[in-house]
């Protein structure tokens, strides 16, 4: 049986064929551009081979989709016989609002709620709920399935996702904190649980989501309890672009000062800041590390920045944890760079994370990289939210 599993942004769409529950990638790829009335770029490799089509026009994510299924069952690179293969859609929704605590079969209700929920995520949900109609378009028998970003994290506490804010604000706006990147932290945390041959609900870990967008979690009996991101990805650890926590008041002083729009200051907090913006160099760690192995003052004091962050909420959560089994690193920062992790470690010297410089230097598999007398464990897991997607996708049609 093959799942598809699609993620679509306002102009992309990526998708991943998986057979399960055998778990292999039969093809996966991008198209870029739609809507753009340029060519799109659509680029795929069934069974690992590379294959970049003759460029066309996606108007929108229903051509796209379209392409994506011709491409699969049709001339050379045919992996399906015919789509009607293809058992289920499993779709990345970044919203969720308070409705979805876990994935949901799509229905019309369900649609109505994730529209409710654009709100809240006006960049994202809207090119979600675009893949969704175009695969319900594409294949009508095909049952669609909703895998939320924010679903894990809705067993925070109320403690945990209330901003001192007048209530009424979370009432009347649902205005709280949200947490996103909830796939990923789902899909460590059971990793690192079947690693330790442990049920989830066994295991207590803080995990860091280290990427261009990265966020943390605290882990509780294999729920979170506490995350970094809030009411928008914005808050929390600094990111390529995104500065994380700031005092509000900022914003206001901006604009009083220097007569800065809301839309501006959005822009700048959102895709200006972080790494890019304070070293005015790049949004990726890797150039940025390069700088400063060159001497670059400002790429040096940002890295200092960037790992003194995420040791302080490594170190709120272990405070909130009766007992952490387990420090995870993952994501294309966590799981690539050695640097980084050590960095962040040495950062937080009363929480005694020592690195193991052999493991920590090791690349591949989930794997412990901390040293025997650390005090709390110490791991690297590559995460695969596309795989969480097509577990949970296939959990609820099987
Ligand atoms: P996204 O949030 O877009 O999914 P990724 O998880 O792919 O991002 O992470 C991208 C980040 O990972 C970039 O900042 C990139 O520089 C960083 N990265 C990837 N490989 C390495 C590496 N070997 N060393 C340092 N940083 C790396």
């Amino acid at each position: 049986m093959y799942i598809m599993v699609v993620n679509c942004g306002s102009s992309s769409l990526k998708f991943q064929l998986m057979a399960v529950p055998g778990e292999e990638v039969i093809a996966k790829g991008t198209v870029d551009r739609i809507g753009q009335n340029v060519a799109a770029q659509f680029l795929y490799a069934t069974h690992g081979r590379q294959h970049a089509p003759a460029p066309m026009v996606a108007h929108d994510h229903t051509e796209a989709v379209k392409y994506v299924i011709e491409a699969l069952t049709s001339g050379a690179t045919a992996v399906l016989r015919a789509k009607e293969d293809i058992a289920a859609f499993g779709h990345r929704v970044v919203h969720g609002g308070e409705q979805f605590t876990a994935s949901v079969i799509i229905d019309e209700a369900v649609l109505r709620c994730i529209e409710e929920c654009c709100a809240l995520a006006p960049l994202h949900n809207p090119a979600n709920l675009a893949g969704i109609r175009a695969c319900q378009q594409a294949l009508p028998t095909a049952p669609n399935i909703a895998v939320f970003d924010t679903a894990f994290h809705q067993t925070m506490p109320p403690q945990a996702y209330h901003y001192a804010l007048p209530y009424e604000y979370y009432q009347r706006d649902r205005i709280r904190r949200y947490g996103f990147h909830g796939t990923s932290h789902r899909y460590v945390t059971e990793t690192y649980a079947a690693l330790m041959q442990q049920p989830a609900s066994a295991v207590n870990v803080v995990t860091c989501h280290l990427g261009n967008g990265s966020s943390l979690t605290a882990v509780l009996q294999g729920h979170s309890v506490d995350t970094s991101m809030g009411f928008t990805p914005l808050q929390g650890v600094i990111m390529g672009t995104r500065c994380g926590d700031i005092d509000p008041a900022v914003v206001f002083h901006l604009m009083t000062n220097d007569g800065l729009t809301a839309e501006t200051i959005n822009a700048v907090l959102n895709k200006k800041s972080g790494l890019l913006g304070f070293t005015g160099i790049s949004s990726d760690m890797r150039d940025v590390q390069t700088a400063a192995a060159q001497g670059n003052q400002r790429a040096l004091l940002a890295l200092d920045m960037w790992a003194y962050g995420i040791a302080k909420y490594i170190a709120a959560y272990v405070a909130i944890l009766p007992r952490t089994d387990a420090v995870i690193f993952t994501a294309g920062i966590g799981e690539n760079s050695s640097e980084a992790r050590a960095l962040i470690c040495a950062k937080a010297p009363g929480l005694g994370l020592a690195l193991d410089a052999d493991a920590n230097a090791s690349r591949g598999a989930a794997r412990k990289i901390s040293a025997p007398g650390s005090r709390i464990p110490v791991w690297v897991i590559p995460t695969n939210e596309e795989l969480e997607i097509a577990r949970e996708t296939y959990e609820l049609i099987a």
